[in-house]
């Protein structure tokens, strides 16, 4: 296991190739925006140099790092040699799906497909392949740098080899990795986007401000974060498309709260946009 390719390089792509490559990975990141891309770069250049400056890396770590990493727009060139595909474009069914197609087609016969999905069944996303067994769901959370949990998904068919081997990367990448069984939002989302939804509708209610939501889960319950600023960390839009899928999934218990809806229309996407639950 070298090279691994990470397919979509926003939030969650470009925090996983960055511990990749500094794990000693060979990493091309790929992506169809140029822009995103390019903002992935230069995400990834500073998280390095700032790292370095800190002490929490080597100057030869993150010369290494930088050695490890390419990036192009182009899906050919990212998986051509590849012996994992880590797929973190949006969570969008048909989208996955088309992705996983393509990489069917131009991955090598040996490699490994895992899509980062938060909420969606891996088993759906590998049918569309010819290579089930190899196909398999690894959860990361965010930032991908801080955050230690590996959520490993199999589906139906995934071969007990698959689930060695991806455990392995996990380690390798200094994370702690959890199996799970498929099941829609698996354990993390399913929790945490309810109690997101609920923090938002009773923003929405007006049973406190935003500020003293969170401040009440950290200081009250410990939670690290509050869950208005974890949701504006996640992108509100991504954390939109979760609550639908589980919604559609599992019901009543999760429709999104419509302030949630409400921002997305508005174009508050969290910290990505500048504007969330929080002005960044
Ligand atoms: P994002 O919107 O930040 O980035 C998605 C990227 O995918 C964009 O740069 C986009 O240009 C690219 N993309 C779209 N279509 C593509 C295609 N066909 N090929 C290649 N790239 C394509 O999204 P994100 O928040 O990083 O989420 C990515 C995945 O990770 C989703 O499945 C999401 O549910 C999951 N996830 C997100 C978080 C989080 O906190 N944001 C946490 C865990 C898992």
């Amino acid at each position: 296991m070298n090279h691994i390719a990470v397919i979509g390089s926003g939030t969650m792509g470009r925090g996983i190739a960055y511990t990749a490559a500094l794990a000693g990975f060979q990493v091309t990141l790929q992506d169809i925006s140029e822009q995103a891309l390019e903002n992935a770069r230069e995400y990834i250049e500073n998280l390095l140099n700032r790292s370095a400056a800190k002490g929490y890396i080597q100057a030869e770590q993150e010369a290494e790092a930088k050695k490890n990493l390419s990036y192009t727009t182009q899906l050919q060139e990212a998986v051509s040699e590849t012996d994992l595909v880590i797929e973190a474009a949006l969570e969008i069914m048909e989208l996955k799906i088309n992705i996983f197609k393509q990489l069917d087609e131009l991955a090598p016969s040996h490699a490994i497909l895992a899509t980062n999905t938060s909420t969606m069944s891996p088993t759906e996303i590998a049918a569309a392949t010819d290579r089930p067994e190899q196909c398999i769901a690894m959860h990361f959370f965010n930032p991908v740098h801080r955050m230690k949990l590996i959520e490993i998904i199999r589906g139906l068919d995934t071969s007990d080899t698959t689930v060695e081997v991806v455990k392995q990367v996990a380690e390798k990448l200094g994370k702690v990795s959890v199996e799970v069984n498929e099941f829609p939002g698996f354990v993390t989302s399913r929790m945490n986007c309810l109690i997101g939804n609920e923090a938002m509708n009773m923003l929405m209610e007006g049973v406190a401000s935003a500020e003293d939501i969170d401040k009440a889960l950290k200081y009250g319950l410990n939670h690290p974060m509050g869950p208005l600023e974890l949701a504006d960390l996640v992108g509100l839009d991504s954390r939109l498309r979760n609550m639908e899928y589980l919604y559609q999934q599992l019901g009543e218990k999760y429709r999104p709260s419509p302030l949630l809806v409400k921002y997305v229309k508005a174009g508050r996407l969290g910290k990505k946009s500048g504007r969330g639950f929080y002005q960044y």
